[in-house]
């Protein structure tokens, strides 16, 4: 199954990305983890990308669509793909058009994670990541079982740099104005099944089933 993730940043795209790519057994993803990889490295890319992320803005649409057309061609994408944070932008979107048709392949789904503002807020100020695994722990609904301990693998959890609420405000905003359009966009497809992501995270897992199940058949 090849499928998007839509939804504002800190509605629990991660979260349920995870449960997905488990479950199905596909590759998840992630462009927000592939460019803070590329950060943490110190690439080209990396290089490139960073001075956007700190502010909380998109970074340029060819970047980050060269980047998923690469990964898209890579052999674990025949199976299936969740795509977790991409498109963001129209442009993203009909790129991504472009480049399944050259794959001869298609978006089954797209889910919308529906989180308003405020929540959004309130979620990301908690949020904290493991520096080395990147696993991602809420103090209050999903915290550590040790204080600043990742459960994984023991690294030190951290508040990434666009966690802070003034740039979590500003990437809603980015949100709001670039990526909020595509859901129309895949709703004119038929293709957008509405999630309700203020939800816990074990209800809002059960809708997403329920989304699979239903376009599986
Ligand atoms: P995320 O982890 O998905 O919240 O992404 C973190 C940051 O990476 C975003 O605020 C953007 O600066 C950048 N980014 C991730 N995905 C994209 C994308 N599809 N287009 C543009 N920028 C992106």
């Amino acid at each position: 199954m090849n499928i998007i993730l839509l939804g504002p940043p800190g509605g629990g795209k991660g979260t349920q990305a995870k449960k997905i790519v488990e479950k199905y057994g596909i590759p998840h993803i992630a462009t927000g983890d592939i460019l803070r990889d590329a950060v943490a490295k110190g690439t080209e890319l990396g290089k490139k990308a960073k001075e956007y992320m700190d502010r909380g803005e998109l970074v340029p649409d060819e970047i980050v669509i060269g980047i998923v057309e690469e990964r898209l061609k890579q052999p674990d994408c025949e199976k299936g793909f969740l795509l977790d944070g991409f498109p963001r932008t129209l442009k993203q979107a009909e790129a991504l058009d472009d480049m399944l048709k050259g794959l001869n392949r298609k978006i089954d789904v797209t889910i919308y994670i529906d989180v308003p503002e405020e929540e959004v807020v309130r979620r990301i100020a908690n949020r904290r990541s493991c520096k080395r695994c990147g696993a991602v722990y809420h103090l209050i609904y999903a915290p550590p079982k040790e204080p600043n301990k990742c459960d994984k693998c023991g690294g030190e959890l951290y508040q990434r740099d666009d966690d802070k609420e003034e740039t979590v405000r500003q990437r809603f905003k980015v949100y709001m104005e670039n990526t909020a359009p595509l859901i129309e966009y895949y709703e004119k497809k038929g293709l957008l099944y509405r999630v309700d992501g203020t939800k816990s995270i074990d209800e809002v897992w059960s809708q997403i089933e329920d989304v699979l199940k239903k376009v599986a058949k």
